[in-house]
């Protein structure tokens, strides 16, 4: 799967356990781009909501699918998800996206989808990429996999500080138990318990697990 000289680091976990804020702090410190799989699934869900559909129609949902004019990129470090040409941002944290996209995200056919768009990235660069099967299903054969965990009591409260409502137990319990690559932690990950870590000691940690799996890191 990983043909080209580029490499990705896999870092998956539940919703709000911090690993899009470490994953940015390994982008930076290893100069690689950070890819949010996540603001894909997001995207998806907020447009089909727009477009009227219901999140529960998979055939209309599918249907529409190949319609969808998504585009991925980058901006300096970070990747971006734009649909008709505009960058997609606050849209994409809406309470009725919160509430549908674990519900979109289960379908295959989207799956299939978004996660050739992640395995592209790789074409132009190297990616930290976070998400729920990034180390099981999009990157299985690298050897940089790490899981992100925190106790539900710290991931409710770290979303209820950001002002969002969105209920992370429910989600969870929605991407572990669906069928189509559920959130697992993946063969050879290591699991980052990130309950009681500051920001720089949970990216030390990181970068600690990263060189134990052969990675390069300057100290
Ligand atoms: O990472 P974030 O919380 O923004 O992800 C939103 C939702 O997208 C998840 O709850 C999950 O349903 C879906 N997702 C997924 N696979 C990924 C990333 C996200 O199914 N790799």
């Amino acid at each position: 799967m990983q043909t080209h000289s580029h490499f990705a680091i896999a870092i998956d976990g539940p919703a709000a356990s911090g690993k899009s804020t470490i994953a940015k702090c390994l982008a930076r410190e290893l100069g690689l781009v950070m890819v949010n799989s996540g603001a894909m699934y997001r995207a998806v869900t907020w447009k089909i909501l727009q477009m009227g559909l219901d999140p529960h129609d998979t055939a209309a949902i599918v249907a529409a699918l190949p319609t969808l004019p998504l585009t991925c990129g980058v901006n300096g470090r970070y990747s971006t998800v734009a649909m008709d040409g505009k960058v997609l941002d606050e849209e994409l944290r809406e309470t009725s996206v919160n509430q549908a996209v674990s519900i979109v995200a289960a379908i295959p056919a989207v799956r299939e989808k978004l996660v050739q768009l992640q395995r592209d990235y790789l074409q132009h660069t190297s990616v930290v990429m976070e998400g729920r099967d990034i180390g099981s299903i999009v990157f299985p054969d690298t050897p940089y996999k790490i899981y992100v965990d925190a106790s539900e009591e710290v991931r409710a409260a770290r979303r209820s500080a950001e002002g969002v409502t969105d209920s992370v137990a429910a989600r969870d319990k929605a991407d572990s138990n669906r069928n189509n690559s559920p959130l697992m932690v993946a063969d050879g990950a290591v699991v980052l318990d990130n309950s009681d870590h500051t920001v720089a000691s949970a990216v030390a940690a990181a970068l600690d697990i990263l060189r134990g799996q052969g990675l390069e890191v300057r100290d």
